[in-house]
């Protein structure tokens, strides 16, 4: 038992130095023997199974029923038709599936939280899978455990550990401990970590015990797969389409039967009659198109730099209005550099540092011992304004090391964000010295006395509002700032069990600068333009918020400014009323982001939220769209998430939301292609039924152009290129139909047209071969399905012209529409399959007739957008 030896027992056991780690060398021996840290994961589907699953489907049932039906006629080649279609969509189906699971296998891999482990002397970090028994892992707030550790050290290290004992309240971990019961339970084994858990507050560093299936977690093997199937709205709505599609085609055909029987037609035709109609107004294609052009959008938003956790982000994306971000790295740059200094009474660039001045000298101290991050030419870790502090500190000869050696640590309270402090106790000199840095007015709030030019002098209001104005003076010219302070005690006063936050010695302050990002004023420009407001929520001084904000565009007004203080004095509902009017919270803790997301959707708005600390979960789960950052973030937020930033960049959101936009956009084109297409079908058969005509199409002819000549352009349109314009536009309202924005009488003319197009062919080539159906069946075949190809082409835009946006700009449609024309000719021309479709090949004349009436589509729709442009222009003049 791991808990029952001690540090140094563990450390002999498994060979491992405690300065400098494991040796990469060794690291790959470690896992060549036990392979990676992982779970295994559930047996993987079945090729078989998946293929089954393919078939339990409501429109499959139709067709295996019409098969069934078809053979036992006699009809015997319609029957396996049929059957290689239902055969067909199902492997399609399973290669779909798989591919699906790999890219979300590779989603996976991307999004897998990183450890931090101490190998060849340095701090790294790496995926959780490559942490190998022996590793030193550092454990900070936010982060899971990858394995199970023994503890070798913690700080106030606190983890949440419910995912393996069910308990969620944080159980506080003592390295130092040895248990010597042999049957401590898991929750008691205070100094172990274990995997899946998740550091809730504190620091600590661990060896790794034990990796994968060996973990505790692995044992129980209770690990749960975190469910990937979820159905976007967009999914479910077209389920439910093809749920009211499939009984009006039940409805469809009873209707056709009756009017059959009324017209005293053959039982047998109109058995025939009514299948055809049946695969007519069901689109068989649909659900898998949705699915397909979907996981294409995920796959083009992870070049855009952002992974999508849950499917249905993609289309909320679209809808978002109100975009909150944090400054710090995601509207700046995160590269933050000390630039100027107060101590002393006097504000002085950095360069002005003076060792020899104790305040000075005492100022860089503190930044730099009261500081978890690390900083070397070649290596640097930790938060980016602590490594800021370290640059400016080694640029003064006083690196961490040499200094954490001199006065080591013997006490520390982490820096939080509702505290906005951190402080360290340190043996100084045969004393004891508290060192806090933090944001300034929680400092003040706790010091009682200055330290200026040697004396120690009491800290009076005067003085105070003196360092206020120093500190409001950098902060205006967007300068983060930070305080520092101390007091000296002749006992160590954590042993003691006193509070160490109070009665401090204000030393000094520092700014620094941390550029906005250069991309982000466009972004937020380009926000604007399409409806979108962009509020920003920091934790920083409202001054040095604003400064930013004004450069960015966000707000030039300081009345739209608001800070946590001022947020806390307010209800929910007075917040709601005033919300509009605000576009950035200065000082604000993560509790506070909750109470303003909620604020903003009751002003119907649909809001993205981005997060990073350990404390901002809820407020991610609580927006519309959670966005977590990929480099800085904890592994909390990113579980947290919807969307996790690869690159941590607020321009990414915006260039998601226009991807989201434009999916959404292209997944409405492929729908609405398609139901037109069957409607088209559907008023074919329903026109030739009630004019007492034989049927136009044979059930294998609609089952041909609904699952092969129209899937390819289905599928084009899905992934068409993004519309320039797309984010000149207002947020599409979420709770908008498909049908909207005159789609659904887009959708109703075209089917009708196409309808008509096919019924005329019909009547020619019955006119021109009066003896022989199969001739004039196949003339509106051909037609009606060459005319969905032309037709596909109006689809890509419901104003602009196939002229204006480029034929040639969604090349994949093209070679579609070719293709579908060639594959048409060759059924018809190729004998062994004429006679399996029923077809007769057609003359040239023929060819000249079913071409002309193809085209109509394109030409009738681009005078109706033509007459629409000139409308609008016509309004807008
Ligand atoms: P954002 O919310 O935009 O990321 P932020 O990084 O400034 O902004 P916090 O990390 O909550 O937000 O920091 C709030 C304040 O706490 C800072 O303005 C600073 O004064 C102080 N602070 C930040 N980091 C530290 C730290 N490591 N130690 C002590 N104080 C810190």
């Amino acid at each position: 038992m791991w808990f029952n030896k001690s540090t140094e027992a563990v450390l002999e056991e498994f060979k491992v130095n405690l300065t400098t780690g494991l040796s990469e060398n060794e690291v790959l021996q470690r896992r060549e023997k036990h392979g990676l840290n992982e779970l295994t994961s559930k047996k993987p589907k079945t090729l078989f199974s998946i293929f089954l699953s393919q078939l339990n489907n409501i429109m499959i049932y139709i067709l295996i029923g019409a098969a069934l039906i078809s053979g036992f006629i006699g009809e015997i080649s319609d029957a396996v038709i049929i059957g290689i279609v239902i055969l067909i969509n199902a492997i399609v189906g399973v290669i779909q599936e798989s591919k699906a699971e790999k890219a979300l296998d590779a989603l996976k891999k991307l999004s897998t939280p990183k450890s931090l482990v101490k190998r060849d002397g340095e701090s790294k970090e790496i995926p959780s899978q490559e942490v190998v028994s022996g590793d030193l892992v550092i454990i900070d707030a936010g982060r899971y455990i990858p394995c199970d550790l023994r503890l070798i050290e913690t700080a106030n290290l606190q983890i949440e550990e419910s995912a393996l004992t069910g308990e969620s309240v944080p159980s506080d971990k003592q390295a130092n401990l040895i248990i010597e019961a042999e049957d401590t339970p898991l929750g008691d084994q205070k100094n172990m970590a274990f995997m899946s858990t998740l550091a809730t507050y504190g620091r600590g560093v661990g060896i790794a015990v034990a990796t994968g299936m060996d973990t505790q977690i692995g044992k129980i093997a209770t690990m749960l797969e975190e469910s990937t199937d979820e159905q976007t709205p967009l999914q479910k709505k077209i389920e439910e389409l093809g749920k009211i599609l499939g009984f009006a085609a039940i409805g469809i055909c009873a209707l056709m039967f009756l009017i059959g029987v009324l017209q005293d037609r053959d039982l047998y035709e109109m058995f025939l009659i009514a299948l055809s109609l049946a695969v007519a107004a069901i689109p068989e294609g649909l659900p898998a198109i949705v699915t397909i052009v979907l996981a294409m959008g995920v796959q083009r938003l992870i070049k855009e730099h952002a992974i999508v956790r849950k499917l249905p982000a993609v289309e909320t994306l679209g809808s978002v209005s109100v975009i909150c971000s944090d400054k710090t790295g995601t509207l700046t740059q995160n590269k933050m550099t000390v630039t100027h200094f107060f101590a002393n009474d006097e504000q002085e660039e950095i360069t002005s540092i003076d060792l020899n001045k104790e305040a000075h000298r005492l100022l860089l101290e503190n930044l730099v011992l009261c500081n978890d991050s690390t900083y070397s030419e070649t290596a640097k870790t930790g938060d980016p304004t602590e490594i800021a502090l370290l640059e400016a500190g080694k640029r003064f000869d006083l690196s961490n090391d040499l200094l954490q050696k001199t006065y080591p640590r013997v006490h520390e309270i982490p820096f939080d964000s509702d505290r906005k402090l951190m402080t360290t106790v340190h043996n100084y000199n045969n004393q004891f010295i508290v060192f806090t840095k933090g944001a300034l007015d929680s400092l003040l709030k706790i010091s009682t006395d200055a330290y200026i030019n040697g004396e120690t002098v009491t800290l009076t209001e005067e003085l105070k509002n003196k360092i206020i104005e120093a500190s409001n003076k950098m902060s205006d010219d967007a300068l983060r700032v930070l305080g520092a302070a101390y007091k000296s005690l002749a006992a160590d006063p954590s042993k003691e069990g006193r509070i160490i936050e109070e009665n401090l010695t204000f030393i000094g302050l520092v700014g620094m600068i941390d550029p906005p990002r250069l991309e982000v004023k466009d972004s937020i420009a380009l926000c604007k333009k399409a409806g979108i407001k962009t509020v920003m929520i920091t934790g920083d001084h409202k001054n040095t918020a604003f400064a930013i904000a004004n450069e960015l565009g966000i707000s030039n007004n300081i009345e739209e400014v608001i800070s946590g203080s001022e947020l806390d004095k307010l209800t929910q509902d007075q917040l709601n009323d005033k919300i509009e009017g605000l576009s950035v919270f200065a000082r604000v803790s993560p509790e506070h982001k909750v109470t303003i997301v909620k604020a903003i959707r009751s002003r119907g708005n649909i809001v993205s939220m981005t997060g990073d600390g350990v404390n901002d979960a809820p407020s991610l789960k609580a927006a519309d769209i959670g966005v977590a950052m990929g480099i800085t973030g904890t592994d909390v937020a990113k579980g947290a998430a919807d969307i996790v930033l690869t690159d941590d960049n607020f321009s990414t959101i915006v260039s998601a939301i226009k991807e989201g936009r434009n999916i959404f956009n292209n997944i409405k084109k492929s729908i609405i292609f398609l139901l037109s297409c069957n409607l088209g079908e559907v008023v074919a058969l329903f026109l030739a039924i009630l004019l007492g005509w034989a049927s136009p199409l044979r059930p294998i002819h609609i089952l041909w152009v609904n699952l092969v000549t129209d899937t390819l352009p289905a599928l084009s349109l899905g992934v068409d290129s993004g519309d320039p314009t797309v984010m000149d536009k207002k947020p599409r309202d979420p709770k908008a139909t498909l049908f909207a924005e005159g789609a659904g009488l887009r959708l109703i003319l075209n089917g009708a047209l196409i309808g008509f197009l096919t019924l005329t062919a019909f009547v020619i080539g019955n006119n021109l071969y009066p003896d022989s159906l199969m001739h004039a069946q196949t003339m509106a075949f051909v037609v009606l399905s060459i005319s969905q190809l032309f037709h596909s082409l109006n689809m890509r835009h419901p104003d602009k012209s196939i002229f204006q946006l480029g034929v040639f700009t969604n090349k994949n449609l093209v070679y579609s529409i070719l293709l579908g024309i060639l594959l048409q000719v060759i059924v018809i021309t190729v004998p062994s399959l004429a006679s399996v479709f029923k077809v007769y090949p057609l003359t040239i004349r023929d060819w000249a007739f079913v071409l002309l009436l193809s085209v109509m589509p394109l030409v009738i729709n681009e005078i109706i957008k033509a007459i629409r442009r000139n409308k609008i222009s016509g309004k807008t003049v």
